[in-house]
């Protein structure tokens, strides 16, 4: 007998049926013993919903406002989950975030978590009931709702596991575990039976919508026991995210291949080139609270020279009208842009032992007619932007150059 948290997506959810199913689910582990903790987001499509609906009376929602209204889609879930649950002969309690006391900062639509109160939940599951968790919430010290960010249901899964101190925390999504890339994009790509903690940790940030970064964060942390699986498969074992690597396997250089399309590049040109420039230019960006990613400078020439960031793609007017001011400020020749970009990312621990990828990678995309705009590489992945409609060839050639579809 374990307590297992398990998590079930917008997806798994979004039908009166897909709940009667988690919880035929949920009963089929309950009856097996265990105890359960169970985490749902709002049904799918039901956030974007929330979030539009927003925007139609305010342009640009106020946050405090915006996490009344988004929070709605997962105490919606939770209320039919534990009925479909009851419906089945199983006791169970649902509980918003604010109920458990899922206590964040005050930092709304992007909250983090501080601490989580498991009282409540502890005493419920001594008295046999599978406990209810709506994801993606929590409350503030002063009693306000917040919101996670977006994906943050995946996070409250891996917290409450960590603040049970669960045996494993279980991701249910709509595709079977982690894969080599979206097997969206590419049909071919293979699933993995394992990942390291660091690799899927670079996946997350570079964009692979299947664990948000934060969840990660945390399993990381904690030393949570994280694993994803499909919903929709009865048997199966998903992806597990190790945190050593497996030495008894050759493994191969890129283990998966992520890309974001929410990414936008601004260019300074001609700015003078002079200690602080840097700052001067990113500091301002920073104080609109506009987060940067890829940053390039290139060499001077003449006393001036150019500098390109990316930043998300809907803070990309915001962020070209502060730059117009800082143009004017220390005196750029232009200021330009274009947010039809996006990010492509391989990632592989094997890099580190391994040379060449850097000029496979280059390669592959330049024989496609791909142009490169912008490289970023760490230690463990190489990031590249380039012209948004070349996202889906760009990483089915990258997919079959590194041999990502082959078993190893
Ligand atoms: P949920 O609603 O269950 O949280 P998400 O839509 O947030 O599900 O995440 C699951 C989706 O992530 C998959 O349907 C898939 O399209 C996408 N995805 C992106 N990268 C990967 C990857 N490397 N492996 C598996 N799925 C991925
Ligand atoms: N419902 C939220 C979203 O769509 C949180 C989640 O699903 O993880 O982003
Ligand atoms: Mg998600």
């Amino acid at each position: 007998m374990a307590l297992i948290v398990q998590k079930y997506g917008g997806t798994s959810v979004g039908s009166p049926d897909r709940i009667k199913n988690v919880a035929r689910r949920v009963a089929k582990f309950k009856a097996q013993g265990h105890d359960l903790v169970i985490v749902v987001s709002a049904m799918s499509g039901e956030t974007n919903r929330l979030i539009a609906l927003a925007k139609e009376i305010q342009a640009q929602p106020d946050p405090r406002e915006l996490d009344v209204i988004v929070s709605t889609g997962e105490q919606v879930t939770i209320g039919l989950l534990a009925m479909a649950l009851k419906e089945q002969g199983v006791d169970a309690v649902s509980y918003t975030g604010a109920q458990v006391k899922i206590l964040t900062d005050s930092a709304h639509t992007k909250a983090r978590i501080q601490h989580i109160d498991d009282a409540n939940m502890r005493a419920d599951l001594t008295a046999g009931k599978v406990v209810i968790v709506a994801g993606f919430q929590g409350v503030d010290a002063q009693g306000n709702i917040t919101t996670l960010g977006r994906g943050g249901s995946d996070t409250s899964g891996v917290a409450l596991a960590a603040a049970l101190k669960a045996d494993e925390c279980q991701i249910y999504t709509d595709v079977d575990g982690v894969y080599t890339t979206d097997p969206r994009v590419v049909p071919e790509a293979r699933k993995l039976k394992t990942i390291t903690f660091e690799e899927m940790l670079e996946l997350a940030s570079l964009g692979s919508k299947i664990l948000q970064i934060r969840s990660v964060e945390f399993a990381g942390k904690y030393n949570v026991k994280l694993r994803v699986l499909s919903s929709f498969q009865e048997e199966g074992e998903g992806t597990l995210i190790t945190f050593e690597e497996d030495s008894t396997v050759e493994k191969p250089v890129i283990s998966g291949i992520a890309f974001n399309r929410d990414e936008a590049r601004i260019n300074v040109i001609g700015v003078p080139d002079k200690p602080g420039i840097a700052y001067q230019i990113l500091g301002p960006v920073a104080d609109a609270n506009i987060d940067v990613d890829m940053i390039i400078q290139n060499v001077g020439q003449d006393g001036t020279t150019d500098f390109s960031f990316t930043v998300p793609k809907g803070e990309y007017p915001r962020a070209l009208k502060v730059l117009e001011e800082v143009k004017k400020h220390v005196g750029a020749r232009e200021v330009s842009g274009d947010d039809k970009i996006c990010k492509v990312s391989i990632v592989g621990v094997g890099m580190r032992s391994h040379v060449g990828v850097a000029s496979t990678m280059f390669r592959t995309l330049a024989e496609e007619g791909i142009n490169i705009q912008m490289i970023s590489t760490s230690e463990i992945k190489i990031s590249v932007v380039v012209d948004e409609k070349y996202l889906e060839l760009a990483v089915r050639v990258l997919h079959k150059a590194f041999g990502l579809e082959q078993a190893v």
